[in-house]
């Protein structure tokens, strides 16, 4: 990998200590029998896949989870080892790359499997998904499951390795539908003729809340692995303390004092009432900084101040209470001195959900890595 220089001073810091620490906290938490699978899609949840994973296997992650083909191919150039489950859709045409590559897919299609053209000498491991209650991808029925099982079954090089489902309301409290979902999926895995190597059902809230039994044999670990709680209600009841990855920087590029009658921004819409000092951030719209996030504050010199009138493509304006130097560390997210914005504080101002806010800082900025 080239280190690249970055001349821009926007950053996203990602602590992999806290990481590491997120991880070996669930692994004491565990039965130790219990695999790890760090869940890494979509760029480690906007963390970095790469640096996430390496973090997540130092400290006790035995296998890698990841949403799509290119995912997996991308941690399985850094990591030829590890097991890699893609927990989404892949296509027929991949299966032969996956086979090579020794990367586990999800299956759930009869069809999909029958076209499937494999060579046995290069076998290719195959994670069922049972729907139990999602309403996506996933087979619904003991009929459907058992179809799909002799199919599988009966075609040389495809292994069963795996049975695995999806929780839709684990990080809430009240847990009927839950139970429902966890009585289905022991109904249908009991109904296979075999049990498969690997059954799995936790996610984050799961682990975390649930009775431990159902962390069966190997839980997908997700949100909290990043120090985010997958629900207010969950955050109050977590087993253990979770340390937040995630801190967005950047720095002050210019200040100056506006004087009662001017204004800040496309549309003019914020109207100086006081002479007030305005500082320019590089960081807009592009970078993820969304538009609905005007108002909300970050922090200088330990204080909280707000982001003013519109957010631009690549930049935006902040109230300032004095004439900070240019250069001025600026912090979105993260903390100063006795102060935190976190992640969860953007998700509320946006009404959206934690999970959401590192995913949509977009490439343009940079993943800086802390270690030790
Ligand atoms: C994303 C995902 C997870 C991780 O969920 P968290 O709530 O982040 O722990 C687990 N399982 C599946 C199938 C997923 O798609």
């Amino acid at each position: 990998m080239t280190t690249q220089t970055h001349y821009r001073p926007t950053q996203a810091i990602i602590n992999l200590e806290a990481i590491k620490e997120n991880v070996s906290n669930l692994k004491k938490f565990l039965k130790p029998d219990i695999k790890i699978m760090a869940v890494v899609k979509a760029n480690a949840y906007g963390h970095g896949d790469v640096k996430v994973a390496e973090a997540a296997i130092e400290a006790g992650a035995t296998m890698l989870a990841v949403a799509t083909p290119d995912e997996a191919l991308h941690l399985r150039n850094f990591f030829p080892n590890i097991q890699i489950l893609i927990l989404g859709y892949s296509p027929v045409s991949f299966a032969e790359v996956a086979a090579k590559e020794n990367i586990s897919l999800t299956v759930y299609s009869s069809d999909w499997v029958k076209q499937v053209a494999i060579d046995v000498n290069l076998p290719l491991k195959l994670h069922i998904k049972i729907d139990t209650g999602m309403g996506r991808i996933g087979v619904t029925t003991i009929e459907e499951l058992l179809d799909l099982y002799e199919n599988i079954e009966k075609k040389n090089g495809l292994i069963v390795d795996g049975v695995f489902t999806h929780f839709a309301t684990a990080d809430e409290e009240d847990d009927s539908y839950f139970i429902k979902q966890v009585d289905k999926f022991n109904k249908l895995v009991e109904s296979l003729p075999k049990r498969p190597r690997i059954v799995h059902a936790a996610n984050t809230a799961t682990m975390l809340m649930k009775d431990p039994t159902l962390h069966f044999n190997a839980v997908r670990f997700g949100i909290s692995m990043y120090g985010l709680a997958p629900s207010q209600y969950v955050k109050t009841k977590l087993p253990f303390p979770i340390k937040q990855a995630f801190s967005l920087e950047t720095e002050l590029v210019a200040v100056k004092l506006l004087q009662k009658g001017e204004s800040v921004g496309y549309g003019a819409t914020y109207k100086v009432e006081d002479e007030v000092y305005v500082g320019t951030i590089p960081i807009g719209y592009a970078d993820g900084l969304i538009r609905k996030l005007s108002g909300q504050e970050v922090l200088i010199d330990g204080k909280r101040v707000p982001i003013i009138g519109r957010i631009c493509m690549d930049q935006c304006m902040i109230a300032l209470p004095a004439a900070y130097n240019i250069g001025e560390k600026v912090t979105l997210i993260g903390i100063q001195n006795n102060e935190e914005i976190t992640i969860d504080e953007w998700a509320e101002k946006v009404e959206t959900i934690n999970y959401e806010v590192p995913c949509i800082i977009t490439a343009r900025v940079p993943r800086i890595y802390l270690t030790k």
